[in-house]
């Protein structure tokens, strides 16, 4: 079973590739699943304040394209999730609301995202079954996390130049603004090399 200390954090260079599609939806597949589930979970519990919402296979290291969301995720005891294997975005609705994201792949560093409140999504279930799910609000945001993911995109890519959209996590669970010049603009941990 995979641990916290299976997921990859930035500057990780596969977290900026594309991954491929899922085929035969075989042992091995399911395997990663579970391997993903279970590193959420034990991330989860070696973090105070925080809840593990969703993961892309990339951020165990498998460019595949499959997605894993917490079934609840306002309520840490249940501890299932979904999966969405090939999963895209079929339609953006909505408006687009900026409101805030971290990522298990970028420690401690949160950020003010804007993204479209509601999205359409076509994806496989884990049977290999189609499944299309119309998703707004917190579950909206999760699936355009989730799906750059796939693509190579992390959430601070979206807001790179923006000096008021990045936050950190304090001790007692509370986000506090970031030095941008400081912590964000030259950090060469954070940014892809062109
Ligand atoms: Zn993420």
């Amino acid at each position: 079973m995979k641990t916290k200390d299976s997921i990859i954090t930035l500057p990780q260079p596969a977290l900026r590739q594309r991954s491929r599609k899922v085929g035969l939806i075989t042992a091995e597949v399911k395997n990663i699943i579970k391997d993903m589930q279970a590193a959420t979970l034990d991330w989860e519990d070696n973090r105070k304040h925080e809840v593990g919402v969703a993961l892309a296979a990339v951020q165990i290291d498998v460019l595949l394209r499959i997605v894993v969301i917490r079934n609840n995720f306002d309520d840490k005891n249940d501890r299932t999730f979904l999966v969405f294997i090939n999963p895209e975005i079929t339609k953006y609705e909505g408006k687009i609301e900026s409101s805030y994201e971290g990522c298990l792949s970028i420690l401690d560093i949160y950020g003010k995202v804007p993204r479209h409140t509601k999205v359409r999504i076509k994806a496989l279930d884990i049977d290999g079954k189609e499944i299309r799910v119309r998703a707004e609000g917190f579950l909206a945001r999760i699936f355009q996390h989730e799906i750059d993911h796939t693509n190579g995109i992390v959430f601070i890519d979206h807001i790179q130049d923006k000096q008021d959209a990045f936050f950190r996590l304090t001790d007692t669970g509370d986000l506090e603004s970031l030095d941008y010049k400081a912590k964000i603009e030259s950090n060469d941990q954070l940014w892809a090399t062109p």
